[in-house]
């Protein structure tokens, strides 16, 4: 949808679209900017220009407009205040690692919060009507923007202000009224410095109008109408009409405190240790001229080093101040910035990997490791982590609990970074020999040796990052997702009864209703459909064997051998009800190895994929290393003290939004859940996930787990092998044979070693003796060993190699040498004494 086409339509009704009750209350009178034509809301009749184009453009830069000062987190405290005070309700953020989403990895927006995808759809999951929320928003489209603009973040918190009209909630003329006395009441900030810009907004089929709001051309909010859905001209109101407003937090902080950048007053404490180890003042005349230059010229150009050119020049900074204060500033801030977006994003259960969201993660360390290094900087990270979190816990609690989580892992993945450093950099090389790669080559060094082409870029081993290489990347990874959808008969069909959510009978009478090729469908089955990883049941219906069942939508569709039965038959249904239990014991037994790999590893841990069989399973998790025997038996254990403790697996239905408010999305292992009523599986509250699978009804019944293999498959990802209850015991009983077996073997080997030391003793006593019979012409028929003219040979078993070794040598050594004698006097030598 052309969204300029939109604001054309709306700004030519304003009164319709626009003109809230405020403004007539408060005189505002409405604006077309002289420079660039857009209409805008001012009480200052002599403006003529829009915040963007506005003389007083970032002149709060050191001259704020408010005589109150709030930082970062005093800024929350007012807003808060305010909205509370209005009877809206204060809501926890939501986290960062959008689980609830399967077209998004981290949450980018406070709406986001309480969108759900049902199909096609956008549907809301409002906890409560009106509420504000300090959304952490996670955006890494202008990562080379992050430090040097002095407003770009790579996260910021949204202040979300949502509200469905309704008996509780408001519209327009409500929500712009709050949002002028949150500035000028609550803030303090002057009426005639508020000046509101209409706009649009637009996406996910729907759209409104907007107003977006500033102050001295400093956009601090934008509250959007969402109201039509459809192509403009042939658009309907929707149902749900939202409103949803998103403000900066950093930039209320900003616009009261005037400092040279917004990163001045909302990393805390951070900042002044970092700028302590560069002997920086930030607060400087000259700093303030450089950003407000920055500032204002960011959005008139493409190009950031042009700006930053222009504003060198425009301060009037010099070359060397540019590398001892410009420079190192933009590192300190970036440092300050990717580290607190970690801290977010490690503490809502992400890793740095190479894969999805995983890379921006990896790519931001990296970003910080590299600037630390350039800078040549004696940093100590956990300080700074602990300094951030100290600053965030009042807003954050959630980030106290998890502080040494984020610490392991940015230990682990810099350490990594450093190993790897030097294959990476031969690999650079090799590549810069042969000339440039193709993207086919890149994605290649990527997915096979980590090799990231902002690295092979920085290294001057290519001139580019070819823009297509994230979006085949991505595609590549798409399609693997992407399974064949065979069309089968299905339309029309009644949605199938599932007995197995019912009484699960495992033998049961039902009609066929469809049959085609060798697939059935019945009225009603208890039969499992392959489903979240979990394998069908097998068993017969109408005395033929089941071999597969699949659900398409809601109809369960039975794969027969040796025949079928007739539509309109009313058949005998049999569940192979062994195969279940074991199935079933299985799956309960992933949502405890889950959790117990949780306990044991840490918060990072969560289900990436799962596979429940009959005899054998596997659970795939988040974790950053392979894991060593001794976490394997912790894990084991764990494991087994659930079994042993003998909880009850309780199943009950929740409505989405009360299962998320009561059990957060912790839920949400197996992945989303595109429905209203979930399912949720609970072992007291140690595990609680929204789940379809069959389970047992005490842990006990599992009887015993064994974690059989555990493998890194890839980065980020360790799978866990294991079988549970009667397979179990079965590889109880394998290993202990195996274990047997091999004792065995090796007590046998011992005794034969010990025989042969024997064996070797005896030679040595008896080869002397025996030679000396021969020599004397004696019969060795005795001891089993014939000597008849030239020839001793003995086929007797009570002689090994190592005597027949030695008796032939020593025997060869000795009778040579009588031989030879013999030769000389007789002088008929044959040549074949040698042989003895
Ligand atoms: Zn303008
Ligand atoms: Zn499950």
């Amino acid at each position: 949808m052309d969204k300029n086409q939109i604001l054309k339509e709306f700004s030519s009704d304003p009164d319709k679209y626009y003109n809230v009750k405020l403004f007539q209350e408060q005189g505002f009178v409405r604006k077309s900017c002289s420079k660039c034509g857009r209409f805008f809301w001012t009480l200052d009749s002599n403006r003529t220009l829009c915040p963007d184009d506005g003389t007083d453009t970032y002149s709060f830069i050191g001259e704020p407009p408010t005589t109150k000062r709030f930082d970062y987190t005093q800024a929350w405290k007012q807003v808060e205040e305010f909205f509370v005070k209005n009877n809206h309700t204060s809501v926890s953020r939501y986290p960062v690692v959008c689980r609830w989403r399967d077209d998004l990895y981290f949450t980018i927006a406070s709406i986001v919060d309480f969108q759900r995808i049902m199909g096609s759809k956008v549907v809301f999951e409002f906890p409560a009507n009106p509420l504000v929320v300090p959304q952490t928003c996670l955006r890494f489209k202008d990562l080379e923007n992050v430090g040097v603009t002095g407003r770009h973040f790579s996260s910021f918190c949204m202040i979300g202000q949502h509200s469905v009209p309704n008996n509780q909630g408001y519209w327009k003329d409500e929500c712009v009224d709050l949002d002028y006395r949150l500035l000028t009441d609550q803030f303090g900030i002057k009426k005639e410095e508020v000046v509101f810009v209409e706009d649009v907004w637009a996406g996910g089929g729907s759209f409104g109008p907007s107003l977006e709001y500033f102050v001295r051309g400093l956009e601090l909010g934008n509250a959007v109408f969402t109201e039509f859905q459809g192509e403009l001209g042939q658009h309907t109101t929707l149902d749900q009409r939202v409103i949803d407003m998103g403000a900066g937090l950093e930039r209320f902080a900003w616009i009261t405190m005037g400092t040279p950048t917004a990163y001045d007053c909302c990393f805390g404490p951070i900042n002044e240790k970092l700028f302590n180890k560069i002997g920086i003042d930030s607060d400087s005349e000259i700093l303030r001229k450089y950003f407000t230059e920055i500032a204002k010229e960011i959005d008139n150009y493409d190009d950031l080093n042009q700006v930053r050119r222009l504003a060198i020049k425009n301060a009037g900074i010099t070359d060397s101040q540019l590398t001892k204060m410009i420079t190192p500033m933009e590192g300190m801030y970036l440092i300050a910035d990717h580290l607190r977006t970690l801290i977010f994003a490690i503490t809502d259960g992400a890793l740095p990997s190479n894969v999805g969201g995983g890379y921006n993660l990896r790519m931001m360390l990296r970003r910080i490791n590299a600037t630390v290094s350039k800078l040549n900087l004696k940093l100590d990270i956990d300080d700074l982590i602990d300094t951030h979190i100290d600053y965030l816990k009042d807003t954050y609690p959630e980030l106290d609990e998890k502080r040494e989580d984020v610490k392991q892992i940015l230990k682990i993945e810099s350490a990594r970074y450093e190993e790897s450093k030097v294959h990476m950099k031969k690999k650079a090389e090799k590549i810069r020999e042969k000339g440039t790669p193709t993207v086919d080559e890149l994605i290649t060094f990527y997915e096979s040796d980590g090799i990231t082409p902002e690295y092979l870029k920085e290294v001057d081993a290519i001139a580019e990052v070819p823009s297509s290489f994230y979006s085949k990347l991505s595609d590549l990874h798409q399609s693997e997702k992407k399974k064949a959808i065979t069309e089968l008969p299905l339309e029309k069909l009644p949605e199938t009864e599932t007995l197995f959510y019912k009484d699960d009978p495992m033998e049961f009478e039902a009609k066929v209703i469809k049959v085609f090729d060798d697939q059935v469908v019945l009225d009603k089955t208890s039969f499992y459909a392959r489903g979240g990883g979990q394998e069908p049941d097998h068993g017969s219906i109408a005395g033929f064997e089941v071999v597969d069942v699949d659900k398409h939508a809601d109809i369960i569709v039975h794969k027969l051998k040796g025949g079928t039965p007739n539509e309109g038959d009313t058949v005998q249904c049999k569940v192979d009800a062994t195969r279940r239990s074991n199935i079933t014991k299985n799956h309960t037994s992933t949502h405890i190895i889950n959790t117990s790999a949780r306990s044991v590893l840490g918060s990072w841990v969560w289900q990436h994929s799962a596979f429940k069989d009959d005899d054998h399973a596997r659970l795939d998790i988040t974790h950053h290393s392979s894991l060593n025997d001794e976490q394997v038996k912790q894990i084991e254990d764990a494991a087994n003290k659930m079994i042993k403790d003998n909880y009850p697996v309780k199943i009950e239905y929740f409505d989405r939004g009360t299962a998320e408010q009561q059990y957060g999305f912790r839920i949400y292992q197996g992945g989303v859940v595109p429905v209203k009523s979930v399912r949720i599986v609970s072992i007291e509250d140690k595990d609680i996930e929204a789940c379809g699978g069959t389970h047992v009804k005490k842990t006990g019944d599992i009887e015993l787990i064994k974690i059989t293999k555990t493998k890194r498959i890839q980065d980020g990802v360790v799978r866990l092998e294991f079988v549970s209850g009667p397979n179990a015991f079965e590889y109880v009983k394998e290993q202990e044979e195996e274990s047997k077996k091999k004792e065995q073997q090796a007590i046998e080997k011992q005794q034969l070693e010990k025989q042969r030391e024997e064996n070797k003793d005896k030679a040595r006593e008896k080869i002397p003796v025996f030679i000396e019979k021969i020599l004397a012409g004696e019969s060795l028929d005795s001891e089993e060993i014939n000597s008849k003219g030239k020839l001793c040979f003995t086929s007797s078993e009570n002689y090994d190699d190592y005597f027949n070794q030695n008796f032939g040598k020593k025997l060869v050594a000795k009778t040579t040498l009588q031989h030879f004698v013999e030769f000389l006097k007789r002088s008929n030598y044959t040549g074949n004494d040698i042989c003895r």
